[in-house]
């Protein structure tokens, strides 16, 4: 199942703070854009990072694959399933002889 967040993301990530629970991509997003995007004092910053981190926790989502992602220097972002991608028509069949 693609996350439409994600999809809706994909184009601008660093202009767009929305998240959906349940995306392991989106939550490791949104701790990606508190550090980068607000502007906050250290320690507010750190406590949100971890009130982000619970919530996702909460969720069921795994805590040490967050922090490992969040840490990365792209956006995280869910890829398209590949079984989404468009099949490939097929060469035009040349008629007669
Ligand atoms: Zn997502």
């Amino acid at each position: 199942m693609t996350c439409m967040t994600c999809t809706a993301a994909r184009d601008a990530p660093q202009f767009h703070p929305f998240f959906a629970d349940y995306c392991l991509h989106c939550a490791a997003r949104r701790i990606q854009y508190i550090q980068r995007r607000l502007n906050l004092a250290p320690d507010d910053k750190r406590n949100r990072c971890r009130a982000a981190l619970a919530d996702a926790m909460e969720l069921g989502l795994p805590e040490q694959e967050i922090r490992a992602m969040a840490k990365l220097p792209e956006w995280q972002l869910q890829q398209p399933a590949m079984d989404a991608q468009p099949a490939s028509l097929p060469a035009p069949r040349k008629r007669g002889r």
